[in-house]
């Protein structure tokens, strides 16, 4: 169990991934993943999907989401695993957290609008496949494509982040209710990709405490958005706090995302991997 090929983490388009759930459990089992679960953003509008498609692959399958919080003003993901999707809190929580982001896209395009690029709004839904769910990465989709910039972490650089012209301060859901949610239904909540947040080692100890207290269970140690300093680094505070260690490649496309489905190293062997405490949530094949 401790060994197997687990990808816990990946998006759809039915968030700001390219691929179909049908397309991503093709390519999970393709590639050697024996346990998948598909995280989109703030949404489970994919989970039924992708728990038939992976039936159909012969791959084991958890529900998943991965929750937007604001922490210490800046945004925190929350990955949920192995919860109910038809849980009437969650969904209501997930929706609310959700609708937020349609203002913002348009905020968003009018940031853009005064520095000389307009239509970003109607240019990012072309890329969108879920009208829930404009993000960032479909802004960022359409300013390659019209020659703005020339990759997607140059238009993140130059236009969608702190400081910058697209870039809108927003307020997500609350630490202690992402971790709730997805508690209360059924699931482990494991905070995603640490080393991505750039906070400080207080703010960092205030968010592994706080989501302690809130009932939070895991953490990603193995992720496509960590460098091998950071599995070390987040290896040992997975046994510092006491934390459920998960691995996840965050995939979004093909062209687009580094790290493949299921090409991550293995947990290092000193943790709980998260599957452990979650065997009775998993859909078999
Ligand atoms: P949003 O939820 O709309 O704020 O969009 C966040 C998403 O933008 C993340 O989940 C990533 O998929 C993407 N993203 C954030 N930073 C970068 C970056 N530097 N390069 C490429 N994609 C990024
Ligand atoms: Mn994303
Ligand atoms: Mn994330
Ligand atoms: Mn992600």
């Amino acid at each position: 169990m401790h060994l197997i090929n687990a990808d816990l983490h990946c998006h759809s388009d039915v968030s700001d991934g390219t691929l179909t759930p049908e397309r991503l459990a093709e390519r999970a089992h393709r590639n050697g993943v024996e346990l998948w679960a598909l995280t989109d953003h703030d949404e489970v509008g994919g989970q039924r999907r992708a728990r038939d498609a992976a039936r159909a692959q012969g791959l084991d399958y958890l529900t998943g989401t991965e929750i937007s919080v604001t922490f210490a003003g800046k945004t925190v993901h929350i990955v949920g695993l192995g919860f109910d999707a038809d849980d009437a809190q969650l969904n209501q929580g997930l929706r609310a957290t959700r609708g937020g982001r349609e203002l913002r896209a348009r905020d968003m395009a009018a940031g853009l609008a005064r520095v000389g690029i307009p239509g970003a709004y109607e240019g990012a839904l072309g890329y969108v496949g879920n009208p829930e769910l404009i993000s960032r990465t479909h802004f960022a989709r359409h300013l390659v494509e019209i020659g703005h910039c020339a990759d997607m972490s140059e238009v993140f650089r130059r236009y969608l982040t702190e400081g910058k012209p697209g870039f809108v301060e927003h307020r997500w859901a609350t630490l202690g209710d992402a971790v709730r949610w997805v508690t209360q239904a059924g699931g482990v909540a494991v905070i995603a990709h640490p080393g991505r947040y750039g906070f400080t080692p207080n703010e960092e100890f205030a968010l592994f405490t706080e989501f302690r207290g809130h009932g939070g269970r895991g953490v990603e140690v193995v992720t496509g958005s960590h460098t091998v300093a950071e599995y070390g680094k987040y290896a040992d505070m997975a046994l510092e706090f006491d934390l459920l260690a998960s691995r996840g490649s965050d995939f979004h496309s093909p062209e687009e995302s580094r790290t493949d489905l299921g090409r991550l190293p293995d947990l290092p062997g000193k943790l709980t991997p998260v599957w452990e405490a979650l065997e009775h949530r998993v859909h078999r094949a």
